[in-house]
């Protein structure tokens, strides 16, 4: 049994929270979610004033020995993330420290329920990495990689045959539902 814990940053939308609970144990049935964590502040040395972003790597770190113990550790935080090398990432994992963290800022639209969907690909494509997955070619599978919101629409919120396979031989269940046909 994996236990996860959820902590969210900003995030003021209380379905959206909601939503991620529900998901989460929606999708991995054998992942026991833990209490949700609200946090307003993160320390400063994890903002870069200059970029107006987050450094995700370091974010990860923090949330990892913060609020890691034996638990999984998924963030997710309504500002924009970086690491060196990169404009922007939507998210990251980290599994050597169990820990991954969405950023919501680029997926911002006033359409709730667009939102919420990408949301949950972010959310599902981060835990995929934190168990193991690579990036996946099957063109729907949320496994996919995106570097733009437009490619993040195109995907579903499902895991390919293959990936959920993967997934299953290292203990983790993904409900039927999550599956592609
Ligand atoms: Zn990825
Ligand atoms: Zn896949």
């Amino acid at each position: 049994m994996h236990r996860l814990r959820l902590v969210l940053h900003g995030c003021r939308s209380a379905l959206l929270r909601s939503r991620v609970v529900g998901l989460l144990s929606e999708v991995f049935p054998s992942l026991e979610v833990g209490e949700l964590l609200l946090i307003d502040a993160l320390p400063t040395y994890l903002y870069n004033g200059f970029r107006d972003q987050l450094r995700a790597d370091a974010v990860a770190v923090y949330l990892a020995e913060r609020y890691g113990g034996d638990s999984i550790v998924l963030g997710v935080t309504d500002m924009d993330g970086y690491v060196p090398g990169l404009n922007f990432v939507f998210g990251i994992a980290m599994p050597t420290i169990a820990t991954a963290v969405v950023f919501l800022y680029r997926l911002a639209t006033p359409n709730k329920d667009l939102f919420e969907s990408r949301v949950l690909k972010e959310v599902l494509h981060e835990l995929g990495h934190l168990f193991g997955l690579d990036h996946c070619g099957s063109p729907r599978c949320v496994m996919r990689f995106s570097n733009t919101v437009m490619e993040v629409d195109y995907k579903q919120a499902v895991f390919c045959r293959r990936c959920a396979e993967k997934l299953r031989l290292r203990g983790i269940e993904v409900s039927q539902e999550y599956v592609l046909p």
